[in-house]
């Protein structure tokens, strides 16, 4: 059953009226802000991801967000999965307090960094860690890293993918090739990128041959399409071998599937790379990225530090400072535990049944992933194969109702590209909100 574009538009209009009216300090303050923030924001794409303007926030706890005009919403894209762990923590914001106290920037090591390494080097097999202050920059040393180990330039990237605002990996491939997606790169910005569609392997042997690519840079599932992009049984293994074969170095970047499960898709699948990367939830919600690596890279790293060489092009004053330390571990160790993962991960999968089922007994033949704690969906039977499928199968108009209609009934998709996922804070009763808000929304577009 198609639902009627003038029924999703006649919707659309009542519900956005609705959000605007009933945000009367949102809409003070926003215009207060556009006299000194472009857009009245503070980051520029906090209102490009919707059509009306943002909610002031006044607190959040749990899987909670509260705004200035006393609306309560379930967050079920968690600040698009860097807040997975939950909002307010406060075993995390104790070890923050705790470590501030002492000193939150020394530009020097601190024993804990031994322990949240050791940490990571045993969830996540890889020997050897470094600390950034985003997943972009961690992308962004990955990078640089393999360019000068290979002494190559070129990155294979897949469609569909997104990887931080990196000049490198923000294009699009269409028909006529490589397109910036966004503004203010410079014009050869693409230049060293090639893009495949993703669970191609025939297509990235074939850049991979020209034996000039110096990193294979790919997502465990992909999540920043419109709803997620699972590998192919073996996709991600046969990879990893046909670019070690070439010679270029494998980086996977689990910085929305970390969360996924305890020591992330990684581990989960059994995965093998050169780098892993990832950043948002892993400190609890303090601003984090990282990496893993090999002894090899890393023995690399540290030949490149010694005196005498030309230095990598890598590093930040603030990154791998003591109150990430402080936040990382108190994560690891307390919240993105096994059990809570795996509760995370069974109340994902009953989401992802309720959305097909509500949406299968109104006659659409929707279909969801389960991808964990994630569930993102599709407005087809079958679930897409790769970023052309999922382009096919879009309907923006009617995303971006079900997005409103739902925040005006205290549930909160920001990124609906990268939504529905459940948070380590929700619960049972947070999924039947979330699925009796969905099925409302559905009950009203096909009656
Ligand atoms: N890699 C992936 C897979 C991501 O989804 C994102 C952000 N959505 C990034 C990297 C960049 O993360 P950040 O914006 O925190 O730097």
């Amino acid at each position: 059953m198609a639902i009627d574009e003038a029924k999703i538009a006649e919707l659309r209009q009542r519900e956005d009226a609705r959000f605007v009216a009933e945000r009367p300090k949102s809409a003070k303050l926003i215009r207060e802000a556009r006299k000194c923030m472009p857009d009245g924001v503070p980051m520029a794409w906090m209102t490009s991801l919707y059509a009306h303007s943002p909610f002031f926030v006044k607190e959040a706890k749990g899987a909670y967000i509260t705004d200035v005009d006393g609306h309560h919403y379930l967050d079920m894209n968690l600040a698009d999965s860097s807040m997975a762990c939950g909002y307010g923590l406060d075993v995390v914001a104790d070890a923050i307090s705790a470590q501030f106290r002492r000193g939150s920037q020394y530009l020097l090591p601190t024993e804990q960094s031994i322990r949240v390494a050791q940490t990571l080097a045993q969830r996540f097999s890889l020997p050897y860690w470094q600390f950034t202050l985003s997943a972009s920059n961690a992308n962004t040393e990955a990078i640089r890293i393999a360019r000068a180990y290979t002494e190559r330039d070129r990155v294979l990237i897949f469609d569909g993918k997104y990887h931080g605002m990196l000049d490198e990996t923000s294009h699009y491939l269409d028909s006529d090739g490589l397109n910036p997606e966004v503004r203010g790169l410079p014009r050869n910005a693409g230049s060293a990128t090639d893009i495949v569609p993703y669970n191609d392997l025939a297509a990235a042997e074939r850049v991979l041959a020209n034996g000039q690519t110096a990193c294979v840079l790919v997502e465990a599932a992909v999540t920043n399409v419109g709803g997620v992009l699972m590998p192919k049984p073996g996709f991600l293994e046969d990879l990893c071998e046909l670019s070690r074969r070439s010679g270029s170095v494998f980086v996977i970047d689990e910085t929305h599937t970390h969360v996924c499960a305890f020591g992330g898709l990684k581990r989960a699948w059994n995965l093998d790379c050169d780098m892993l990367v990832f950043g948002k939830g892993v400190a609890g919600g303090l601003p984090v990225g990282l990496y893993g690596l090999t002894e090899t890279l890393a023995q690399f790293m540290a030949a490149s530090n010694a005196p005498g060489h030309h230095p990598l092009a890598i590093g930040g004053t603030l990154f791998g400072n003591p109150l990430q330390m402080a936040a990382i571990e108190a994560t690891l160790e307390h919240v993105l535990t096994e059990a809570a993962q795996l509760e995370a991960a069974r109340l994902g999968a009953k989401l992802a049944d309720g959305i097909e089922v509500a949406a299968n007994k109104r006659g659409l033949p929707w279909s969801a992933h389960r991808l964990y704690c994630r569930s993102g969906y599709h407005f087809v039977e079958t679930l897409p194969n790769d970023n052309a499928d999922i382009i096919a199968a879009a309907n923006d108009a009617l995303r971006e109702l079900m997005r409103v209609y739902m925040a005006n009934r205290g549930v909160w998709e920001a990124v609906f590209s990268a939504s529905p996922a459940v948070s380590l804070a929700a619960n049972d009763s947070d999924v039947e909100l979330y699925l009796s808000v969905y099925e409302a929304c559905l009950e009203e577009l096909t009656s």
